[in-house]
């Protein structure tokens, strides 16, 4: 558990070597679907650990470790949103975030918060002052960052301006450019690095992933967001959903909207995105960076579109995505993105 990743072993040296807690706050940003929870995890663990190993790393055997390991470690407080609270990793947002939120809906019928809560952000107070083991060091990891609001995280500025002492906050983020400038002025940036292509095919296979090489091309080189697609029921609803698009001239957007409305719908639309990407890539650069294996398939859907429309598609693609974390009904939302898309690759469909 919280192993570091191979491509993770060199910046583990530098971080662990130089970090040495010089800093109140770093910030461990980079793409999605690298590792950086499992990293921040295992550099928490490691500097919780009373019996550190010569390579920096956490013993795995001392009273630490294990209340580590049983997440129930007093001096460590992991936020994140409620809707992640069950996944295991950052590449939950694939399966098992699918899975997961139909779970939740059903359990109690309350759809639980993508944000980071600024009642969460106050909770610390407790963390910080009152509870803990000993006078030691005490790690709050915020995952993913970005997901606070504008409150929670003026919030949080507020103990990032006047750190207590004995408190490291470890910030991990996606897309770190979305944080308030101040909170980002006030942590030691770290990017995780993305492994090269062999490396992330190595892994896959020893982790026993099918089709790593789909996998990969379909994650846009992440390899634990690979991990992910290959998982059996996501790979076929998003083999199915590739399939149906790519006859825009015969599909049935109602239909097919009717059966993904259940999913997680910014998945979906990364779905989209991804394959409208290549449609594009191919009509501008003739290169295909996700769907490698669908070559042939889009090459001729690209032949026949129109480049400004789909352009301008895709870029509409791109609110879509901001407005697929909380749209007021889904099946409206995705029907519309849907005949969108129809009307841009099968315009004859829809005249007269
Ligand atoms: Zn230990």
């Amino acid at each position: 558990m919280n192993e570091l990743y191979p491509w993770q072993y060199t910046i583990w040296q530098q971080v662990r070597g130089s970090v040495a807690l010089k800093t109140h706050a770093l910030l461990l940003k980079g793409r999605k679907g690298i590792g950086k929870l499992g990293f921040a995890r295992s550099l928490a663990k490691s500097l919780l650990c009373t019996q550190i190993t010569v390579e920096q790393i956490a013993c795995g055997v001392c009273a630490s470790c294990k209340w580590f390991e049983q997440e129930t470690h007093p001096n460590f407080y992991l936020m994140t949103p409620e809707a992640l609270i069950e996944s295991s990793g950052e590449a939950g947002s694939a399966s098992s975030g699918i899975d997961r939120q139909e779970a939740d809906h059903t359990k109690s019928g309350k759809k639980p918060s993508q944000y980071i809560t600024i009642e969460q952000v106050r909770a610390l107070n407790d963390f910080v002052y009152l509870s803990g083991h000993q006078d030691g060091l005490k790690v709050i990891l915020i995952h993913p960052a970005e997901a606070m609001n504008v409150a929670s995280a003026n919030a949080l500025l507020k103990k990032l301006e006047e750190p207590p002492s004995h408190i490291l906050f470890i910030l991990v983020a996606h897309r770190a450019q979305d944080l308030l400038p101040t909170i980002r002025s006030r942590c030691q940036h770290i990017t995780l690095p993305i492994p090269d292509a062999a490396t992330a095919r190595k892994w896959l296979t020893q982790q026993g992933v099918e089709h790593a090489d789909i996998c990969l091309a379909l994650s846009g080189a992440s390899p634990l967001q690979a991990a992910a697609f290959s998982q059996q029921d996501y790979f076929n609803q998003h083999t199915d959903f590739i399939r149906k698009i790519s006859m825009p001239a015969s599909f049935d957007p109602i239909s097919l909207a009717n059966s993904l409305h259940k999913l997680d719908l910014p998945e979906i639309v990364s779905w989209l995105q991804k394959w409208c990407y290549d449609l594009i890539c191919v009509c501008t650069i003739g290169k295909i960076r996700y769907h490698v294996h669908q070559e042939t398939t889009i090459r001729k859907l690209a032949s026949t579109a129109d480049p400004k429309l789909l352009a301008s598609f895709w870029r509409n693609l791109i609110m879509s995505q901001q407005l697929a974390r909380h749209p007021l009904n889904a099946k409206l939302f995705l029907e519309e993105m849907l005949l969108c898309y129809v009307k841009v690759m099968a315009p004859t469909r829809y005249q007269g």
